[in-house]
């Protein structure tokens, strides 16, 4: 199951579970929208893949038992251990390869 994390792992802003701004990669690792424009340039800095929108999770249990109030979302803020400088030069080395190459 997705772990829905709270929180961009670069600039900490909040991402709800409901959140159209969070962004995954393949290991779940999450950051918001922007940074993975600006900053990340689509290339996690942790593993190096490519992200997509992720899905947001129910809030109404629609079928019996699976919602967001069944699994909440994680409240275990996450945030990257690499700097600015790491991240951009990772992000150059990375970002003209297509993920599905990568
Ligand atoms: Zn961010
Ligand atoms: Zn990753």
């Amino acid at each position: 199951m997705l772990e829905m994390k709270p929180n961009c792992e670069y600039c900490d802003i909040d991402l709800k579970a409901s959140s159209k701004h969070a962004m995954i990669c393949s290991y779940e690792c999450t950051f918001c929208a922007y940074c993975v424009e600006d900053v990340l340039r689509n290339v996690c800095p942790n593993c190096g893949g490519g992200f997509t929108q992720r899905p947001a999770r129910p809030g109404k249990a629609r079928r019996s038992g699976v919602s967001l109030e069944h699994q909440p979302a994680s409240t275990n803020r996450v945030h990257t251990g690499y700097s600015l400088e790491e991240i951009t030069a990772f992000a150059e080395s990375v970002r003209d390869i297509a993920p599905s190459e990568r």
